[in-house]
């Protein structure tokens, strides 16, 4: 080898870039192509996929394991119709690998030659308690999720010489890093990493959004009202004076699109929805039609299984979501159960959208399946209640469900009360209780009792009203439930 070949693990140097460029096409030729693919072809892609992945999976320690004692062999699995016959995983089955060998565990399949051959990148889950899990990516896995952001942004109508703000700190997180290094990497899009509020107060935000032209924002939608009150309160402009040409944020279970209007018509321009964790990249995301999250079929595998059984659901039924990755090595990632409650929407099942594409099309995300309650034998999720809380504008959109078991003469029963709290300002609250328990019995499915709350008094109880960290929806005051609700 001559002196002048380094010897490094250099980055660059990591990926055969014109292989990947055939792989995984860059955003326009990708909107151009895979993303217009025929249903029968992306299936063809995926098969041929998942049989790599398969096959990695029989030499990783943590797979092989649980497959061989499911009574798998190799060659077992013949194409991806096979897939079901894998057992699948979920974040607890990941913990204890990490416990048993931390802090990678057997499930990343990583030892020290790894570290001193390849390239790697540590980001964690957003883990509300204790230590978020670590998730290492190599230059395949940490190029292909940039990229996957970078095609929905194309998608969307991101173009070079666009500037996107992205007021989250790069940090562990994923999101910014993702958001950054598609614009920069794959778009011509210039990113302004302003990081969070606590790096770069809101005023200046908004100062430097005006002075460099931001025209594209990432963000969480509590962030960008907030950003919208600052400027018209500090700045004394309207947020619609910067001309976003639009917005992507995080909408979680926003059934009936009331969080959607009202971002739209605070900052004048569309807002789409993203869907996504660290160790897949973007998964789903809206097109220009806002018909429904878009799956990156060629990047990932989705599945939608029973959330008590594991079995898959029938086309279009609503479960917890199971992913199995394309571009992932270290670790593999193959039927992952995200515990996230989805589903396809039915007609992307057999029509392409109106943007031209065969993707299918998930539905709004409902939140986390193990917040589940089965209250009275009907599974209650407490991200349900926010369609019936934002449909009456004398609520603050600030919610709490405590559930709570009650010894009556004859049996136990749980007793759900969803804590409600109205602005200081509402006019009155006149049937406000009733059309809410109305409106809930409707959504839920089981009655549930409404208590009204003055504006602020659920911030320490439900972690609201600008705290650090996700809100809290569920306090579960039965007996031995307690850890259940805290997590
Ligand atoms: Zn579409």
């Amino acid at each position: 080898m001559e002196a002048s070949h380094s010897k490094l693990p250099i980055y660059r140097q990591a990926l055969d870039w014109d292989k990947y460029c055939r792989d995984y096409p860059m955003p326009d030729v990708f909107e151009q192509t895979v993303y217009r693919y025929p249903p029968e072809k992306i299936r063809a892609l995926q098969n041929e996929r998942f049989l790599q992945v398969v096959h990695a999976g029989w030499s990783n320690p943590f797979y092989a394991k649980r497959w061989r004692d499911k009574g798998l062999v190799p060659g077992d699995i013949r194409s991806i119709d096979d897939i079901a016959k894998l057992p699948s995983f979920n974040s607890d089955d990941i913990k204890q690998s990490i416990e048993s060998d931390p802090p990678y565990g057997a499930f990343h399949g990583v030892d020290e030659s790894t570290f001193a051959s390849v390239p790697l990148k540590l980001q964690t889950s957003g883990g509300t308690t204790g230590m978020p899990r670590g998730t290492l990516a190599d230059p395949l896995a940490w190029e292909t999720q940039a990229l996957t952001s970078a095609r929905a942004i194309y998608v969307q109508g991101g173009r070079p010489g666009d500037v996107m703000q992205i007021p989250m700190t790069c940090s562990l997180a994923n999101a910014p890093w993702q958001t950054y290094k598609a614009c920069h990497d794959f778009l011509g899009i210039m990113a302004l990493t302003t990081g969070s509020g606590i790096v770069t107060a809101s005023r200046q935000q908004l100062e430097i959004a005006f002075r460099y032209g931001t025209n594209l924002w990432t963000s969480f939608p509590e962030y960008l009202t907030r950003l919208a009150e600052v400027c018209r309160e500090e700045i004394k402009r309207d947020v619609i004076d910067l001309k976003t040409k639009f917005i992507r944020t995080y909408l979680g279970p926003d059934l009936e699109g009331t969080l959607r209007r009202e971002l739209a018509d605070t900052w004048g321009c569309p807002i789409y929805d993203t869907y996504g964790t660290h160790e897949m990249g973007t998964a789903g995301f809206d097109c220009r039609e806002q018909s429904g999250m878009h799956v990156m079929e060629d990047t990932l595998y989705l599945e939608i299984v029973d959330v008590e059984t594991g079995e898959p659901v029938a086309p279009g039924e609503r479960g917890n979501m199971v992913v199995t990755v394309f571009f992932r090595n270290i670790p593999p990632i193959i039927r992952y159960n995200l515990r996230d409650l989805c589903r396809f929407l039915p007609d992307s099942l057999t029509k392409p959208c109106a943007c031209g594409s065969h993707f299918r099309r998930m539905d709004h995300f409902l939140g986390r399946s193990d917040a589940m309650v089965k209250l009275r034998g009907v599974n209650v999720y407490p991200m349900a209640c926010l369609p019936a809380i934002k449909s009456d504008e004398r609520t603050t959109g600030e919610w709490v469900c405590v559930v709570s078991r009650t010894d009556g003469a004859a049996a136990a029963r749980d007793e759900m009360e969803v804590r409600i709290e109205v602005k200081r300002d509402a006019a009155s609250r006149d049937g406000l209780k009733a059309s809410m328990e109305k409106r809930l019995r409707e959504d839920l499915g089981v009655s549930v009792a409404v208590t009204l709350v003055d504006q602020g008094s659920l911030a320490e109880l439900a972690n609201t009203g600008g705290r650090e960290g996700k809100a809290k929806r569920l306090v579960d005051r039965r007996p031995g439930y307690q850890a259940k609700s805290g997590a």
